[in-house]
């Protein structure tokens, strides 16, 4: 498997990347996993959007989903599609409330939220806690995690290799039980653990370097990507903290790199 980041700054697009969002190509099946603010423009430079065979989507924030709004477009108005999008709707894998959630994001107007309805050319699969799922060669688990809204970890497993994303969440067992054995997992870390802010992040929100250290140790996981920095923090602390807790390689992933898991 082979993973692309389109983008990775916590909470919002920042001066050198594009928020959250991440090709997965694994055999011959390729997909998305969230679509933060600017990723699908990024996307672009590595793989053609016809050539998606899903997308994924661990939560709704913006910074995970915002461009699904560009999906839509281009995959309704392109002036020269490679086949019928109605005919082949694209799978979207997200929680239950996507369709509404895409269709407001979408519409400008209340007039046209009222009819606008993106089964046209999308076919939603509602994630929730523990279900599995194929998309192509590809299985996927989902398990919820602890986040400000229903969030979703993702499990990704292809001809006996497995990356986990964490989407974003505070510290939770399920995302040590999702990530057991991984071989890589791709893991949020939006905060330091101290500083001037608080003695203990708050819980159920994000994890700190020094958690998402814990939580890969704790899962047994070959590799640890960090992403989910914001602008606003240095990820080399977040690095650091993740280092001390875990002794395995780790890293902090970069825009446009690519990581064979
Ligand atoms: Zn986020
Ligand atoms: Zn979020």
């Amino acid at each position: 498997m082979r993973l692309t980041v389109l983008g990775c700054s916590g909470s919002g697009p920042g001066p050198g990347s594009p928020a959250s969002g991440y090709l997965v190509e694994a055999g011959d099946t390729r997909f998305t996993m969230d679509l933060g603010n600017g990723t699908f423009g990024a996307l672009q430079r590595h793989l053609d959007p016809w050539d998606l065979d899903g997308v994924l989507f661990s939560h709704l924030h913006p910074d995970h989903c915002a461009d699904f709004t560009a999906l839509v477009v281009h995959r309704r108005y392109h002036p020269s599609p490679p086949f019928d999008p109605a005919s082949r709707r694209l799978p979207v894998f997200a929680p239950a409330e996507a369709p509404d959630r895409f269709a407001c994001a979408y519409a400008p107007s209340a007039a046209e939220r009222a009819t606008t309805d993106l089964t046209d050319t999308f076919a939603f699969e509602a994630l929730t806690d523990g279900a599995s799922a194929t998309l192509g060669d590809v299985a996927l688990s989902s398990a919820l995690v602890d986040h400000l809204c229903e969030a979703y970890a993702l499990r990704v497993e292809h001809g006996g290799r497995s990356l986990v994303y964490s989407g974003d969440t505070g510290p939770c067992a399920s995302l040590v039980t999702l990530a057991q054995g991984a071989d890589v997992l791709l893991c949020e870390a939006t905060w330091p653990h101290t500083g001037p802010w608080w003695d203990e992040p708050p819980p159920g929100v994000h994890l700190s370097g020094q958690q998402a250290g814990k939580h890969a140790a704790a899962a047994g996981v070959g590799r640890l990507l960090l992403t989910h920095v914001p602008a606003w923090f240095d990820g080399k602390d977040l690095l650091a903290e993740a280092k001390q807790e875990f002794d395995g390689p780790v890293e902090l992933v970069e825009p446009d790199a690519t990581y064979e898991i």
